[in-house]
């Protein structure tokens, strides 16, 4: 049977003093012992509540004692539990007041991209906000507001003590950049939360952190000092100089989120403007990059460089030589690979620098890997359900293919349903049909390098590549 994401086991123990991991993989929860009961920060999600309830009465904790249940944040895998635990014991329920929307109607609570459905819906009896502080026995956690991995997300702030040792513990209450993708934000309108988050973690470098808690455990490596502590290091989880560093780090992956979003970007309004695709097939590599700058001198700034299916030319050849003039040509024109038919050809590609992947066919798990990896997807497709498909799985462009002996009117006939999708004319184009292709509606075109050319490369005559094609790309302008 496939193991379920609420099932990876970890043995509760004590952190530090009087606070306690009770939780499961990947998400924590945290129990704090107070003088007038517990305190559990994120009972996580419903499916794992029996094992937390089971951990905590391992380690001599009994839940009926849960007085307060205090969330980082709405989503399902830190405060699905809440309702079962609250109903159960009668504790008071904490949480941020922008995520009130999340637990009381189960808004982007990141249930349906854990697979599963939020029927878990409670009301909080308070609302937090910045600076807040929640309070039971001599437990003071000061609450602030980090905004970013969801709006009402909170770090918590708070003394342990073992009776001798008093430490500060830290959490920062979402660090996970899966809310902050380009996609997600445009499509629940959360513009504006990149820059909270990062004005958060900035913040939270302020805050003195002794004891560094992640709410998933392989932001601090829980289960790593867990082991220590059973092994005898009751200060395993006293680690100083972790949180600025685990906040810069957070920091850093946004960043590089951001950075390939405007990467891919910028290659899909590159081709989008440029409209042509010069195709290089079996040209020997070291005639590559004469070749290139030809068709650059010629006015193309796209360039595809095609793996061999027949597997005499291994892929990682390939992929050496789309490296090589990726790194030639940055910033001047773009390379890409084309001739996709393996996820593992999309890998090599991104590894080596490539901007672009063009398939022969729709293969959705190609598309997908391209898109997860930051690049432009144009794979191929010839009837509208390959078109829709393609397009519904996150295609740039579609290479309508091969169009050959199909011509333009079949372009214009498959396009007027689909209007929404950026057709690529590619099979049978030339410089004379170029005009009718237009007109039918291309987005731009693909054109190999054909006899001639390999002549004219074969004789050194790179004059005569350079001359057509400035007017191939006058033409795909026009
Ligand atoms: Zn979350």
């Amino acid at each position: 049977m496939k193991k379920n994401f609420w099932e990876g086991y970890i043995a509760p123990d004590r952190v530090f003093g009087n606070l306690y991991f009770v939780g499961t993989y990947p998400a924590s929860t945290h129990v704090i012992e107070t003088e007038e009961g517990l305190i559990v920060i994120d009972p996580g999600y419903p499916e794992a509540l029996d094992t937390v309830l089971e951990n905590m009465r391992a380690i001599g904790l009994d839940p009926m004692k849960t007085r307060i249940i205090l969330c980082s944040h709405g989503h399902y895998d830190h405060a699905g539990a809440v309702k079962a635990l609250r109903d159960m014991t009668g504790a008071k329920t904490y949480i941020g007041r922008s995520d009130l929307d999340m637990v009381e109607k189960g808004i982007r609570t990141w249930a349906e991209e854990l697979g599963t459905e939020y029927n878990e819906a409670f009301t909080p009896d308070v609302l937090l906000d910045d600076g807040d502080h929640v309070q039971l026995g001599r437990t003071d956690i000061l609450c602030l507001s980090t905004p970013g991995h969801t709006e009402g997300t909170l770090s918590f702030f708070f003394d342990v003590t073992d009776g001798e040792k008093t430490y500060r513990a830290g959490m920062h209450g979402g660090v996970g950049c899966n809310t902050l993708y380009g996609s997600y934000i445009k499509a629940n309108g959360l513009e504006g939360m990149r820059e909270k988050f990062l004005a958060g973690l900035e913040r939270l470098k302020n805050e003195r952190v002794e004891i560094f808690l992640g709410n998933h455990v392989h932001n601090n490596d829980t289960a790593g000092k867990l082991a220590r502590v059973a092994a005898g290091d009751k200060n395993a989880f006293v680690t100083p100089n972790e949180w600025v560093p685990f906040l810069e780090g957070r920091k850093a992956h946004l960043l590089s989120i951001i950075a390939s979003e405007e990467r891919e970007a910028e290659t899909v309004r590159t081709i989008t403007e440029e409209k042509l695709v010069m195709i290089v097939r079996g040209v020997p590599a070291d005639q590559m990059i004469p070749l290139a700058e030809a068709m650059y001198r010629g006015g193309v700034r796209v360039m595809e460089c095609t793996y061999d299916a027949s597997g005499k030319t291994p892929d990682e050849e390939t992929a050496a030589i789309i490296g090589r003039l990726a790194k030639h040509f940055e910033g001047r024109m773009m390379i890409g690979a084309g001739t996709v038919i393996k996820e593992s050809q999309v890998e090599l590609t991104a590894k080596h620098g490539g901007r672009f992947i063009v398939s022969p066919d729709t293969n959705v798990a190609v598309i997908r890997r391209t898109k997860q990896l930051g690049l432009a997807s144009l794979p191929g497709a010839l009837t509208p359900s390959e078109a829709t498909t393609a397009h519904n799985a996150g295609a740039d462009f579609v290479k309508l293919f091969p169009i050959t002996t199909m011509g333009a009117a079949y372009l214009k006939a498959v396009r007027a349903p689909l209007s929404h999708i950026k057709f690529l004319a590619v099979g049978g184009v030339c410089l004379e049909n170029i005009p009718q292709f237009l007109a039918a509606g291309a987005a731009g075109f693909g054109m190999g390098v054909n006899d001639a050319d390999k002549k004219a490369i074969a004789e050194g005559r790179f004059d005569l590549i350079e001359e057509k094609c400035r007017a191939l790309v006058k033409a795909a302008k026009a």
